[in-house]
């Protein structure tokens, strides 16, 4: 009982030392942002910070295919389908759910109606430009289903969707291998297993990074007064949607479907949460959650190599409800009133948009475009929301890497069954065998 008590002041110094990180951060940086540092001070400044970013990076490729060969080979294809299936149900039925609570927030809150929007608007005309909506809807849709097939086996490294998808093929045919594809299923586990202890080394030297980058984020920013007269309203109807989002309906659907308490699953989330928010990706963030759910919630590895990768690059609930927010927002400041059809169309493009964006910082302010040519809403309006978007893309990212754990741990839950139906299969082959 030494070595649980030992384990559980590891683990939460861990937490603790994270947290600080965040505290320290935010002090450092407000004490170095009278200085006025110059722009290449403030690079080296943020040198550390970058240094963890880069290192997450690194291991993200290794880590995809890795986890996703082992864990789609190492189930059977019935299992694997079923949990495939599963996770796509409750990605979509999430997304929605937090479009949904966007359009609601936003819709009571009026962010874009307030007196201070009158010049952008006044003086604008908007007419929906069919022809072009259509075309750049085509392109996106199209650019991604490419996106799916990565043409070289090069470019699969920048392109998460293809390294996805190529490793869930690869992962299926090694698993119908049978005998013959054991050799291969014990490279990539083991390589999954090394990457993780690099993870674990990694995880020491977090903190310093995540202290680093809040710090050089705050001290770079624009003054915040300024934005919050103009943009305070959106930002908080965003922050107000993902709060109600990310710990409230998420945990309830967690506890209705599992029927354990959400909250402590999420205190065992907390260094990804964190790491979430000072990286701005919830790729980069992919090892840091791998190894919280693992660790501190012990869900099963056949579930997180399956589902973590995945979610992590299409299940984007964060994501999804800024964008829905941000489109009626300009919509409002443009004083055009949307109506059902296009309040539909809103939601269906705005949780595409968020299945297109990257876990890269502020990818989702880019497929945001397809949102608002959609509903004939000027794209240079982007712009107005430029300010803020940094700040709002460290929230939505975290509630996204919030969005896949808690999927981990429901589908995890939901695949009971045919996880122990595998155990048992796995432990007559080895009785047999003996
Ligand atoms: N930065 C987000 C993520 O990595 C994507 C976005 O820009 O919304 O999850």
């Amino acid at each position: 009982s030494r070595d649980s008590v030992k384990g559980f002041l590891k683990r939460n110094l861990f937490v603790l030392f994270t947290v600080a990180a965040v505290v320290l951060g935010v002090i450092l940086g407000y004490t170095l942002r009278p200085h006025k540092l110059s722009q290449r001070e403030i690079k080296y400044f943020a040198f550390p910070g970058e240094l963890l970013m880069r290192m997450l990076k690194m291991l993200v490729l290794p880590l995809i295919v890795s986890s996703l060969v082992t864990g789609i080979s190492s189930l059977d294809s019935k299992a694997s389908g079923k949990m495939g299936m599963r996770a796509v149900v409750y990605y979509m039925v999430t997304t929605l759910i937090a479009v949904f609570i966007g359009i609601v927030v936003v819709t009571i809150i009026q962010p874009g109606k307030g007196s201070w929007h009158s010049p952008v608007a006044k003086g604008r005309n908007i007419e929906p430009v069919q022809a072009m909506k259509l075309c750049l809807t085509k392109r996106v849709v199209a650019e991604t289903v490419e996106e799916m097939v990565p043409g070289s086996s090069s470019s699969a490294g920048v392109n998460a969707l293809g390294l996805v998808i190529f490793s869930m093929c690869f992962g299926l045919v090694i698993g119908n291998m049978k005998q013959q594809g054991q050799p291969l299923r014990d490279f990539f586990d083991c390589l999954n297993e090394a990457i993780m202890r690099l993870v674990a080394i990694i995880i020491w030297y977090a903190p310093v990074g995540i202290m680093f980058l809040i710090a050089a984020k705050i001290v770079e920013m624009q003054n915040l007064a300024d934005v919050w007269s103009q943009l305070g309203m959106y930002t908080m109807s965003v922050i107000v949607g993902l709060l109600i989002h990310g710990l409230f309906v998420l945990p309830l659907l967690y506890f209705v479907v599992t029927k354990k308490n959400p909250y402590s699953f999420i205190g065992g989330l907390l260094q990804a949460l964190i790491t979430a928010l000072g990286t701005s990706s919830s790729s980069a963030t992919l090892p840091i959650t791998f190894r919280c759910l693992e660790e501190n919630n012990h869900v099963d590895k056949r579930v997180t190599r399956f589902v973590l990768p995945v979610g992590a690059t299409i299940n984007m609930d964060g994501t999804a409800l800024y964008e829905a927010v941000a489109a009626i927002f300009i919509a409002q400041v443009n004083d055009m009133d949307l109506n059902f059809g296009q309040i539909l169309t809103i939601s269906i493009t705005a949780t595409a948009a968020s299945i297109g964006a990257a876990g890269i910082p502020q990818a989702g302010l880019v497929t945001m475009v397809i949102v608002l040519t959609s509903v004939g809403l000027p794209t240079e309006d982007i712009t107005l929301i430029i300010a803020v978007d940094w700040f709002l893309d460290r929230l939505r990212t975290t509630t996204n890497v919030l969005g896949d754990s808690l999927g981990a741990g429901i589908l995890e839950h939901l695949s009971r069954k045919e996880l122990e139906f595998q155990d048992a299969e796995l432990h007559n082959s080895v009785v047999e065998e003996n």
